[in-house]
């Protein structure tokens, strides 16, 4: 498993957990109800690679999507966290890719069933491995995000548009389950998302937070 690095420590994440419509126009876009609460997926470990790496399209998806997000990362851990205290528990920041088989989570959703091979697979979580301490970011409810796929932008937004600020998706999710240290949570994805094939660059950046870019092979 990839570790991440916080200025110079080896931080190793033991969930990603992803937020499932945080933009009113993304939901909008693939027909998504929104929701009262914060709703989340978890993504493996497993799946993360790094800036300059490939993302491996598989062979059981013919419709692979691009979603670009803003990634938090813990620092202190918790269960219950109030929101009010949310911030001071985070580490920092990073800009993270979830690829997702849209064609798989498509037909799982229509037929009722869960939909985590869909986020799963291995190369479908390229981060920017070095996390960009929180003191750097004095809002992260307010900065610019982009993707571009081979040089033309995709998705372009601001997290000011998320539906659940960061403090209210640290609050809501630790009241499931316990944050540790290293754990990251991806905090869902702006409107544009669209397929990639194999020879796309994707370059994707967030405003304080840095740059990442991954190409795309098949196997
Ligand atoms: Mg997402």
């Amino acid at each position: 498993m990839r570790a991440l690095t916080y200025k110079g420590e080896q931080v190793y994440p033991t969930k990603i957990v992803c937020l499932i419509i945080n933009y009113h126009a993304h939901g909008a876009e693939l027909k998504h109800a929104l929701t009262d609460m914060p709703l989340w997926f978890l993504k493996p470990p497993q799946s993360i690679i790094g800036d300059g790496e490939n993302i491996v399209l598989p062979p059981l998806s013919e419709i692979v999507h691009h979603e670009v997000e803003l990634a938090v990362v813990m620092g202190k851990g918790g269960a219950n966290i109030p929101e009010e205290e949310a911030l001071s528990h985070v580490l920092g920041y990073t800009v993270l890719l979830d690829i997702t088989a849209r064609d798989l989570q498509d037909r799982y959703i229509r037929e009722g069933r869960p939909w985590s091979i869909a986020k799963g697979f291995d190369t479908f979580c390229p981060m920017k491995l070095d996390i960009v301490p929180r003191e750097a970011v004095p809002d992260p409810d307010n900065l610019a995000i982009e993707l571009s796929v081979n040089g033309t932008v995709r998705q372009s937004s601001s997290t000011k548009n998320m539906i659940f600020s960061v403090s209210r998706q640290i609050a809501e999710i630790s009241k499931v389950t316990t944050l540790e240290r290293g754990d990251i949570i991806a905090t869902g994805t702006p409107e544009g998302v669209g397929p990639i094939k194999e020879g796309d660059v994707l370059s994707a950046r967030i405003a304080s937070v840095g740059t990442l870019s991954v190409g795309v092979i098949r196997r």
